[in-house]
Parts: C-alpha cells; structure tokens; sequence
C-alpha cells in the first residue's frame, strides 16, 4: 500500500508523539537507521538513537549456537557512543554480563554508530535451532535478516516503541513484520517486537494479504516465488479458520518468509516465520509442508504472543502439541488434507508418544520433558497432540457437544492472551473446570504432571469419539466407525460454529 505523502505527515506526527511512559517520564521513540549497499550486502551501517535505561547496551541473549562467543554480538562492530551533546562516551564489553558496559548515568539518551557483518552462515546453526534462524544471503542476492542480529538496544521498558528507517537501493524491496510508514519506514511497538522478527530485503517477491485487521506479507526469494500463490492460497483458507478458534483476528502486521531449501523446517519469531521448503511435490505432500506452515501461523497465538506461560520450557506440550493438534485439524476442516491424512497423522502422534513412553529407561512428565525439548522431542509433540484430541473429546462429551476445545481456546485467549497473562497449569485446569463443569484435576495430575502411560485414555477417548483404534507395539491405525455419523469424531472434524 501506498501512502499519500500528507496522510504519512499525519500519521509521522501521531508516531512522533507517540511516547512510553515510566514512572511518570516520557521516554523518546528509539530511532534506527541502517544502510546497505549494493557493492556489499554483507555489510549493514546502524545509526540508532535511544534512551538507555541502564548503563548497559546489549543484544538478545538466544537463537545462535551455545559456541559462538558474545552470540550476536560477535558479528557487531560498535564504531562509536556518543551522549546528546556528541560528546563521546566510554564502552566496554563485559564477558560475564554478556553486554556492553557504558560509561555513562542512567536514563540518558545516546546516539550509536555500528556496522554488522553478515557471516553468521559461516556458522554451523544446528545448535542454535537451525539454519531457518540464521541470516544469509541467497543466491538471488536476496538478503534475510533476524532482527536479533542487527538491533543493539537498552533494556528497559518493554513498550518501547522504535522507528527503523532502511536505506536501500531504490530498487529493492524491503519486507518486515513491523508497521508500514513507507516503503522504507517502520515502527516496532515492544522492544520484543523490535528484537525479534525477520527482515527480507532486495529482489524477493512480496504478496500482502488482509483479513479484518490482520495483514500478512508473504515474502519469498526469487528461486520460489512459482510457489507464492500456493502459499497465499493455503494462508487464505487457514486464518478464518483460526478466527474461528479464537473468536477474532488481532490487529497486528505479520510476514511469512517462504524459501527453498535441501530441508524442510520452519521457525516462529515474534510476528514472523521463517518456513524452509523442499520444492519438489509440494502438490501432494501437503501434509507436511502445509501443516508446517499452519502449525507456524498458529504459534503466533499460541506460544509466541498471546497464549503463553511463565513456566516457558514447562509448557511446551501446550504450546507445541495444542498447535500440532490444531494446524493439522485446520488443514483438513479447511480441505487443505483429506480424512486419510489427516487421520494418518493423528495416529502418527499416538505413535510417537507411545513409542517414547515405552522405551525411555527413565520416565518423565510432560512438563519435566520441556527441559529437554530436543531429546523428548516425540514426546513432547506426540503427548501434548494426544492430550489436545483427548481433552476435544472429553469436553465434547462432558457438555454433551455444547462446548469443544475450541471454547477453551477462546477462553484462554480472551480471559489471558489479549491481556498478556501468563496461564498455568492451575489456570487451565480451573478454566476447564468451568467450561464443562466437572474436574480435570486428576487428568493432569496423571497425564501432564504425573507420569501415568497415557495408551488407555487414548484408547477410551477413541471409543468415545466413534474412531476405531488398532495398535500393534508403536504402530496405531485410526477409522471411523461407519455406524457412528454424528459421532464426536465427526463434530470435530466439521468446523460447524463459523462466526462473521
Ligand atoms: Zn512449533
């Protein structure tokens, strides 16, 4: 979208007014400048203005690999620290904080001179959660940034709000999951925000799709812009269906950045993704590509921003497997995936979870699991699916199909999400409680807290919903039952309480 110059004067001004406030002060809008240039696109000049509310500058502490020394900051070249008056300022990193120490009072307003290199994908990524995190530059000369490795900033109040300015070929494209001014302006509205989000810049394609008061950017390099459309149309379908989850769409901007890869993965960050595509089939492969992609755009609600835990590690069977269970069902309430599949895959996440159960020499909850997210992985992802379609079923048939897991999405968004709390397990069990007025307790205090095998609920709730279940070792086969048309099963898999 285009902005008429004068609109833009008019929302610059209501931006420049736009201040945070702490403990009564204003504090001043932060002010990013970087420029690339087409002789060297590894090379990025920051020019930033900001508050320090600490003496500290720092960059965001994860999403590298462990083996990196100083992280982010390792690839940052402060040039330069002056205070208001241009009068420069002392700097010094300090290896135990793991920040830059400055030599000056808090509250003080700064201005910053760096230059990032970009040689992160020199690095081997895997143990910084893989290379769908990692900046590079693709063949195309496309250039894909996390903003982690390129923002230094000041710890201090989170609704920090920030004006980053690119300075760019005329040229090229500059694709962000910020809020528009121009082609070459945009605001952050948390320093979270500002952090931690993707950046694609030069000759990639770009689609903008809006549904009420959401607008997503598709953003793909070149070798893989046949593949937008597909992509558009698979978004298109899923997003009403998770306004109808969680009752609307936030007002929010949001980019997906799509490109071909060897691998397959897929990676949330704060209102971004960066999804890796094998190019090959994706016509009939849609289960894995499409549910990634799905399972990614879900996060953005569940994990990422709204429906989140302070237990972070502690929730990831919330977090993962309530969005495997719901991209999944997505795809096929939206005929994205067909029963078989989709049915197919469910069983895959039984497989998982008992497959894990019965080999670990050493059992752990589900909530002990997140610890260790790598090494539970099937666990993880196969338990909490398996806990999300138990749970469908049980509420399903606890409200005599009055209320669904659904329901208690929406709760949990418009009671905690939307304010930003954090919901435990306390909190879900109580909730769940009122929804269906009966008592999950014991449920999670085997299931989830405890370390109770979890094949007979599984069973049960398959004989409950209509589905026939078979199970041979770690091998589980699903069908539904012919004789069962209004089964649960069926109301699940219908999405049947559109709102509009
Ligand atoms: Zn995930």
């Amino acid at each position: 979208m285009i902005i008429p110059k004068k609109v833009l004067l008019t929302i610059s001004i209501v931006l420049f007014s736009f201040t945070s406030y702490s403990l009564g002060r204003t504090i001043p809008i932060s002010k990013y400048h970087l420029k690339i240039s087409k002789e060297n696109l590894r090379v990025v000049e920051v020019n930033a203005s900001f508050e320090v509310q600490e003496s500290y500058l720092e960059m965001r502490p994860w999403g590298f690999p462990p083996e990196i020394e100083r992280g982010w900051a390792k690839f940052v070249d402060i040039k330069s620290v002056t205070d208001s008056k241009g009068e420069p300022i002392n700097f010094v990193w300090n290896d135990e904080l793991e920040k830059w120490k400055l030599d000056i009072s808090k509250n003080s307003l700064i201005n910053l001179n760096y230059q990032v290199e970009l040689s992160h994908d020199k690095y081997n990524w895997d143990a910084g959660g893989g290379i769908d995190g990692r900046p590079t530059v693709w063949k195309d000369n496309t250039i894909f940034w996390v903003s982690s490795a390129l923002i230094v900033f000041s710890e201090g109040h989170n609704n920090q709000k920030a004006e980053i300015t690119f300075d760019v070929p005329k040229d090229w494209k500059v694709s962000t999951a910020w809020v528009k001014l121009s082609n070459r302006k945009f605001v952050s509205n948390s320093i979270d925000e500002l952090i931690n989000n993707l950046i694609m810049i030069g000759h990639h394609e770009e689609r903008l799709i809006k549904h009420d008061n959401m607008s997503i950017t598709i953003a793909t390099p070149s070798n893989f812009k046949h593949r937008i459309d597909l992509i558009e149309q698979s978004l298109e379908k899923v997003l009403p269906a998770y306004k109808n989850i969680f009752g609307e769409l936030p007002t929010a901007n949001y980019l997906v950045c799509a490109s071909k890869n060897t691998i397959q993965d897929g990676e949330a960050y704060t209102n971004s993704f960066h999804q890796m595509f094998i190019d090959k089939d994706l016509e009939y492969n849609k289960m894995v590509w499409a549910n990634t992609l799905a399972h990614e755009m879900f996060h953005y609600w569940n994990g990422t921003n709204f429906i989140f835990s302070d237990d972070y590690a502690g929730n990831y069977w919330f977090s993962e497997g309530f969005t495997n269970y719901y991209s999944s069902l997505t795809l096929l309430r939206t005929g994205i995936i067909n029963e078989e599949e989709y049915l197919r895959f469910l069983a895959f996440q039984f497989s998982k979870l008992h497959y894990s159960q019965i080999n670990s020499n050493e059992k752990t909850s589900l909530i002990e699991a997140g610890k260790s997210k790598i090494n539970n992985w099937h666990f993880i992802y196969g338990g909490g699916t398996s806990i999300a379609f138990i749970l469908d079923v049980q509420i399903r048939s606890n409200t005599k199909g009055r209320k669904s897991l659904d329901d208690f999405m929406k709760v949990l968004y418009s009671k905690y999400g939307k304010l930003y709390k954090s919901i435990s397990i306390e909190i879900q069990i109580e909730e769940l409680n009122h929804l269906t007025n009966s008592n999950f307790k014991s449920f999670y205090n085997d299931y989830i807290i405890g370390k109770d095998s979890l094949l007979d609920a599984i069973v049960k709730a398959c004989d409950k919903a209509g589905l026939a279940i078979s199970h041979y070792q770690s091998e589980f086969y699903l069908t539904p039952k012919k004789d069962k048309p209004d089964s649960i099963y069926q109301s699940i898999i219908t999405p049947t309480r559109y709102i509009d």
